[in-house]
């Protein structure tokens, strides 16, 4: 029968030979998540390993959260098929487990004659990449369509099925799903050091040491730190950072489709898009940076991004700025994935997961499978992954708090501690209980939006603490012990 994984935070790993792990994967992002969650499918012993006290704690938790079909994706690369394959089975997955996903369609707006020109070109590399479904309209069309865009929209390529994606939730969809199928989750725990070896790759860690037979890279930005820790330099990762604008829920009916701009030299530029949650962000930036911890956001930057925003819908800059962020793309100077299997080190590199992993996040994961196959892997029958149904993000679907029946069992769900996103207490003891609690506000905010919203916590703050102080484990409150 199957059991579920262990959740660690802190004290001593596993030890011991009969403690060593056919695969272990390092990094719990969206793409670690996931191949994690697609080893659970074997009966194999997987450990997720992971450096923050949380899972989606990277980049995966500040992207400009669009589910692409990868219309404009490079033809012919592997970034191309597993974007694809991606939106694909992202969209099953997240009907099936409840992750918010709204397939508002896209809108690339031509603003002069070079961009018009260009449109044709990319409806026909969008079918190139299997995307028959685009269309150009023309500028009656799109106003009618997009009551608010700024003057000098001369038409548009109209890219049906990309979508507006929850991607706090989908990590944890992932996660939870791999933990509650048998895969030990440890966080706090940062690899060092790995020492290969045959049976098994020793890996250091301040909690310990931990054994494996196989070993995945998922490190993000540190994929390339990672690979030299096993003596390989193929790639070096520069971080391009994306600085973000969310705007407040009044700015909502503003939009209806993901409006881009049409790709130029410097890039996929700025877009706007509505959010799953109801407001609206405008982003992201693209700036190459030598140091892969600045997530700051600069004056330049949000001007530079006011500036484009108010030319595609002018009446985005008279509303109220909710919050700004940036997030770090792993750029590694090829226009492709870095995905390689090292069948001598029983090692595989999933690296250079740029600026479309939450959307390929599924199809990287089987891609993986198949690799570590390759480096000897054996994993045995499929068998059917413990079931998950995710908390409700999304403003679209059905809150808790307008949920009557729900309410009459469990009156928690109708005692509202977030007003501005309108969390209730349920929602936050739920998240506290769960199979992966936050390992802090900033996560219980991914698993609730509570403090998320236009507040930024100034009226539910304390209380929000009390509760999760209150739900922490007192060896954890201590600073020791494990969950
Ligand atoms: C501004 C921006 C916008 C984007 N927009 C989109 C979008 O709209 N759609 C889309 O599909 N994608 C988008 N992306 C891309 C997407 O967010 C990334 O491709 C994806 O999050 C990468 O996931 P990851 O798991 O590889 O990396 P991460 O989420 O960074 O996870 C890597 C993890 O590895 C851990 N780690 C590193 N080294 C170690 C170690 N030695 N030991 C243990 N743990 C370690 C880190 O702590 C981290 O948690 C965007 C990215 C940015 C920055």
């Amino acid at each position: 029968m199957r059991t579920s994984g262990e959740v660690t935070r802190s004290g001593p790993l596993p030890d011991g030979e009969g403690a060593a792990y056919d695969v272990v994967v390092v990094g719990a992002g969206v793409v670690g998540t996931a191949i994690a969650r697609a080893l659970a499918r074997h009966p194999l012993r997987v450990a997720l390993v992971e450096a923050a006290n949380d899972v989606g704690d990277g980049t995966s938790k500040a992207n400009t959260a669009i589910l692409h079909t990868g219309f404009d994706a490079v033809p012919g690369t592997l970034e191309a098929r597993l974007v694809r394959e991606g939106h694909r089975l992202l969209t099953a997955y997240a009907r099936e487990t409840g992750i918010p996903v709204e397939p508002l369609g896209a809108l690339l707006v031509a603003r002069d004659e070079g961009q018009l020109a260009a449109l044709p070109r990319l409806a026909e590399k969008a079918g190139r990449n299997g995307h028959h479904g685009t269309r150009i309209i023309d500028a009656d069309e799109l106003a009618a369509r997009e009551t608010h865009l700024g003057p000098g929209a001369l038409a548009a390529l109209d890219v049906p099925g990309e979508s507006i994606v929850c991607p706090w939730t989908t990590v944890l969809a992932y996660a939870t799903q791999a933990v509650r199928s048998g895969v030990d989750l440890h966080l706090n725990c940062r690899v060092e050091g790995v020492r290969p070896g045959t049976p098994h790759h020793r890996l250091a860690t301040r909690r310990g040491t931990l054994r494996t037979r196989l070993l995945v890279n998922a490190c993000g930005l540190y994929a390339d730190a990672f690979d030299a820790l096993v003596g390989r330099e193929d790639f070096t990762v520069t971080p391009r950072r994306g600085q973000l604008l969310v705007f407040d829920k009044f700015a909502r009916d503003l939009v209806r489709h993901i409006l881009l701009p049409v790709p130029g030299p410097l890039g996929k530029g700025v877009l706007v898009s509505p959010t799953v949650y109801g407001n609206v962000m405008l982003g992201p930036t693209a700036e190459d940076l030598d140091d892969k911890t600045a997530t700051g956001t600069t004056a330049e930057g949000i001007a530079g991004l006011l500036e484009q925003g108010g030319r595609v819908l002018p009446a985005l800059l008279d509303e109220e700025v909710t919050a700004v962020y940036a997030g770090l793309r792993a750029a590694t100077g090829q226009e492709d994935y870095r995905i390689a299997a090292h069948p001598a080190l029983r090692y595989v590199t999933v690296g250079g997961i740029r600026s479309t992993g939450l959307s390929a996040s599924l199809a990287i994961a089987e891609h993986v499978l198949g690799l570590l196959a390759d480096c000897g892997l054996d994993p045995g029958p499929e068998r059917p992954l413990a079931p998950v149904r995710m908390p409700n993000l999304g403003e679209v679907f059905p809150r808790p708090y307008r949920d009557a029946g729900l309410i009459a069992r469990d009156p928690d769900f109708g005692a509202i501690v977030c007003h501005c996103e309108r969390v209730t207490r349920g929602e936050i003891r739920a998240a506290l209980a769960s199979t992966i609690p936050p390992g802090g506000l900033d996560g219980l905010r991914r698993r609730t939006r509570a403090r998320g919203g236009r507040c930024q916590g100034n009226f539910c703050g304390a209380e929000v603490r009390a509760l999760f102080e209150e739900a922490r484990p007192p060896t954890e409150q201590n600073g020791g012990g494990g969950r």
